[in-house]
């Protein structure tokens, strides 16, 4: 039988995905190259907002009608659980049991509704996991789970405490993908700087990423989600003695007023937040710093909003990830605050920091006008030409062909806008 998977959310979802099929493969399933050819379509989801969780309920009702065998895997297979059996889905898989998707599939096909949950984590040997979703680059999950619950966020119910990984797995993981074509790796965790803390041996990220760096063939080493007051100024010191290291942070602050973070739970104050960033450019004076922001939140006034627009103008994130709030069931927001901005307040709020950040990108991006960059290439955009990224995570899109695919190429940059640059290829390395 043939399964399809889809993947919405965020990159663990994504290398959750990359697991789920290996699996499925080991015990003989094939993976088709789209939903129509699958019997089985497993929807890998996300609950985060509201957007996605109708996003992944609209697909089911349409699989429903293609007569596929459905299974939800993901934060909404842990929020909706056997809810999703009224819906027409045929099994659900906890965020904490991939390794046994075989067994729910198998039930499904002898008809049985399958429910699959573990409070603990399973034991994934990823060492062998080696067919990865890109040729070239590969997502690599180091820490599960995350402690900080923030009041709006519904992570810590879906995905459980953190747990790292043992390190020599990870290191060993890695040495296996780079044996196996993979140039760059992303390291990835809801709080990836957290990585190691509960292992009460020394380890960390700084140690994980200086010791990846030794690694022969790995060209290029990215990690994901910081959290202010678990990022170490050992990471910016690590990403400032190698090359190999992507100089990109990002860091979601979430908001610029101090009563507003407060009421998120986010364990910081704006001050600590400007002093960190302060800390981190002046170990590394390009870095990349990119964030989250949330607009409206429960008791947002017009003085709170100014103050995120005051953070947008001064620190001048690279990339900002901008989302109106909206309350997730389960959450303490959900339970104890009024969602009391209105909307259309919401909206205006956001189209205004959405202006402002293109602003910021327009001009953070000229800067780069005339300048040879350093690019590992990914695959062709929908436009036909070709695009990469450079350490500080700029999309540069270039005239190419799919040879170039995982190299390395040097591009001189001729046009800027407030999105991708653009330029020409100088040289192959
Ligand atoms: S740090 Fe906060 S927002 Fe991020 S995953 Fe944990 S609880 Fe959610």
């Amino acid at each position: 039988m043939k399964f399809f998977i889809k993947t919405y959310g965020c990159q663990m979802n994504e290398n959750d995905s990359e697991v789920a099929r290996y699996y499925l493969e080991q015990e003989g399933y094939e993976s088709a190259e789209n939903e129509n050819e699958a019997d089985i379509v497993i929807l890998n989801t996300c609950v985060v907002r509201k957007k996605a969780e109708d996003k992944f309920l609209s697909t089911i009702g349409e699989l429903r009608k293609k007569n596929k065998k459905i299974g939800v895997m993901g934060c909404g297979a842990e929020k909706l659980k056997e809810d999703l059996f009224k819906r027409g889905v045929n099994f659900v898989i906890g965020t904490r049991a991939i390794s046994r998707i075989p067994e729910a599939v198998e039930l499904s096909i002898k008809g049985k509704k399958a429910a699959i949950f573990d409070d603990k984590l399973d034991e994934i040997d990823y060492r062998n996991i080696l067919k990865r979703n890109s040729k070239h680059h590969a997502w690599i999950t180091i820490i599960y789970g995350c402690n900080r619950f923030c009041t709006y966020c519904i992570v810590p119910y879906t995905r459980g405490r953190e747990k790292s990984r043992k390190m020599e797995d990870i290191l060993q993981e890695v040495k296996n993908l780079s044996l196996n074509g993979v140039r760059e790796i992303t390291y990835l965790g809801q709080n990836v700087d957290a990585y190691g803390k509960d292992l009460n041996d020394g380890t960390s990220l700084a140690k994980l990423l200086n010791e990846t760096k030794n690694i022969e063939n790995i060209e290029r080493i990215w990690f994901l989600t910081s959290y202010p007051t678990d990022f170490s100024l050992d990471i910016a010191r690590e990403i400032a003695s190698s090359e190999k290291i992507a100089k990109s942070i990002h860091l979601p602050v979430q908001h610029g007023s101090n009563k507003i973070l407060k009421k998120m739970n986010r364990r910081y104050t704006i001050e600590e937040y400007y002093e960190l960033i302060k800390s981190i450019r002046e170990i590394v004076p390009d870095a990349s710093i990119s964030s989250d922001i949330i607009v409206g939140f429960p008791d947002e006034t017009e003085d709170d909003f100014q103050q995120t627009v005051k953070l947008v103008k001064e620190i001048k994130f690279e990339r900002l990830n901008l989302a109106i709030y909206s309350p997730r069931e389960g959450t303490i927001a959900w339970k104890y605050f009024e969602d009391n901005v209105p909307h259309a307040v919401k909206t205006r709020r956001m189209a205004y920091l959405l202006n402002l950040q293109k602003e910021v990108n327009k001009m953070l991006n000229e800067s780069y006008l005339d300048k040879t960059v350093e690019v590992i290439v990914e695959e062709r955009a929908k436009s036909g030409l070709f695009y990469g990224r450079d350490i500080r995570n700029k999309i540069i899109a270039f005239e190419g062909d799919e040879s170039l695919i995982g190299k390395k190429i040097l591009v001189k940059i001729k046009k800027t806008t407030a999105g991708p640059l653009y330029g020409d290829i100088i040289k192959i390395i």
